[in-house]
């Protein structure tokens, strides 16, 4: 099982972030490969997955599954836990082109609802006097790298921030954008999109609020009666 494992890790380093028709076309060969029984349900990739991690948490990495709030899919997520947009490690990259990938990150994060119309990403960019900002061309070609990378995610004709900076910028982004960048107020966790109390405004996600309202009616935050619909 070993090297399945090593196998598996370099592949999700590779990607960066895989959904679940990703890992099984990678586990599926590499099982049937070297023998091994492929994890038989959800529960077991997550031990595998899990058991990864624990031989490279103390690396400042790790590899975690995620659920992505708008498209409701879950995603195995690889991230460099200690990250920040600028010390990104882009290999091969000029320094403008890393900078436009903090303008678009920081752009996205600050924004009520955490998304800007696609067109954005390449308009109104203050690249901060820099005379070599990258062209239209080259821009479409790194967002479309960042987002197979799972930075960010394209739904509708929306740009959001994905997966792998959920998890990755994930002290950056609340230390950065309390403004904009919230907690749930029921699991803690980072809350971008999902629900509204309608009286407060608090940002709770749809799972959490519904598991809630199962025993109560009330906003968890103000205590006002829970009036804003939950189906999507
Ligand atoms: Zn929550
Ligand atoms: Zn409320």
């Amino acid at each position: 099982m070993e090297i399945v494992k090593r196998t598996f890790l370099r592949a999700c380093i590779n990607h960066s972030c895989l959904d679940h028709d990703q890992i099984n076309k990678i586990l599926t060969p590499l099982c049937d490969q070297h023998q091994v029984t492929k994890p038989a349900n959800q529960e077991a990739l997550h031990e595998f997955a899990k058991s990864i991690e624990n031989t490279i948490k103390d690396l400042n990495q790790s590899l975690t599954f995620m659920v992505h709030p708008v498209t409701g899919k879950e995603y195995l997520v690889f991230a460099i836990t200690d990250a920040t947009p600028d010390k990104q490690n882009h290999p091969g990259l000029t320094a403008e082109e890393c900078f436009y990938f903090s303008i678009l990150l920081e752009k996205l994060a600050q924004q009520e609802d955490c998304h800007i119309a696609w067109n954005e990403a390449y308009s109104d960019l203050d690249f901060k006097g820099s005379t070599k900002p990258p062209k239209k061309l080259r821009m479409q070609t790194l967002l479309q790298l960042w987002t197979e990378m799972g930075y960010f995610l394209e739904s509708g004709d929306r740009l959001y921030l994905g997966p792998r900076s959920i998890v990755e910028f994930e002290f950056y982004l609340r230390s950065n954008f309390a403004d904009t960048i919230k907690e749930c107020a029921l699991c803690k966790q980072l809350v971008l999109w999902d629900v509204k109390c309608s009286d407060c405004n608090t940002k709770i996600h749809r799972l959490c609020i519904r598991k809630y309202l199962r025993t109560r009616s009330n906003c968890p935050t103000c205590g006002n009666k829970w009036s804003t619909r939950l189906s999507q």
